[in-house]
């Protein structure tokens, strides 16, 4: 029996809105670039290679340059302004960085469990090690979103990858956090692994649904990455 592939974006996705999971999933779109998603996926590849080679800050920019994402931007003058935002915050996390008491062990690590009928893949941003030897789970976020100090608290992408340690790496996680690299911020919360029952229990409901193919509800189409492109849209 061939296992259904499953994975936080692909859930992302699908509660959001199913059409947009069939454009993404079925269909093999790609929704268009903007600004800020383009600027993740810069600093994001710069924060792979930092991870990796444990960069010095002319690395870490040498780095950024070589990751650097140009599509997505309106004018030369905007995609500047975001390249120099970007830079300030590489050079603000790795100020940061300098005072950390953790080493880092994993960074944009592959994994996959079998749950049921669904194998559960991803890529976790950053595994640490602390002083204590306790597990900190880290995930980079580019966005600014001030509500992530609430979002943390019930991160379904956060849940979805203390269970994969646990599942796929035999690691306990003891720390999630999210470094916020727009506001020069971390926020991190002790992480209680009783959450690993629902966690599993919501993935195999949202893989059901999505097995199913229920197109019976839509998003909020005034707030959808691909408005444009989308022929179920509600005006
Ligand atoms: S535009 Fe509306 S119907 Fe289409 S994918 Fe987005 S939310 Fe769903």
């Amino acid at each position: 029996m061939s296992l259904f592939e499953i994975n936080y974006s692909k859930i992302n996705a699908w509660l959001f809105c199913p059409y947009l999971y069939s454009f993404v999933y079925v269909e093999k779109k790609y929704p268009p670039r903007n600004p800020a998603s383009s600027l993740g996926t810069s600093i994001h590849r710069a924060l792979r290679e930092y991870g990796r080679e444990r960069l010095d800050l002319e690395g870490l920019f040498f780095a950024y340059d070589q990751s650097w994402e140009n599509s997505g931007y309106e004018s030369p003058q905007l995609m500047m302004e975001y390249y120099r935002k970007g830079k300030k915050m590489l050079e603000n996390f790795w100020l940061s960085e300098m005072e950390r008491n953790s080493s880092i062990i994993a960074c944009e690590k592959d994994f996959e469990f079998t749950l049921g009928e669904f194998a559960v893949r991803g890529t976790i941003d950053r595994i640490d090690k602390m002083a204590d030897g306790r597990i900190e789970l880290i995930e980079y976020k580019t966005g600014e979103n001030e509500k992530y100090s609430e979002l943390i608290k019930n991160s379904l992408q956060l849940d979805i990858y203390s269970l994969a340690i646990k599942r796929a790496m035999n690691m306990e996680v003891s720390y999630t956090s999210m470094i916020l690299l727009a506001f020069d911020k971390k926020i991190t919360q002790a992480y209680d692994t009783s959450r690993f029952v629902k966690t599993e229990e919501f993935i195999l409901k949202i893989g059901e649904e999505i097995r199913s193919m229920n197109f019976s509800r839509k998003g909020d189409c005034s707030k959808c990455q691909i408005a444009k492109l989308c022929r179920y849209r509600e005006s």
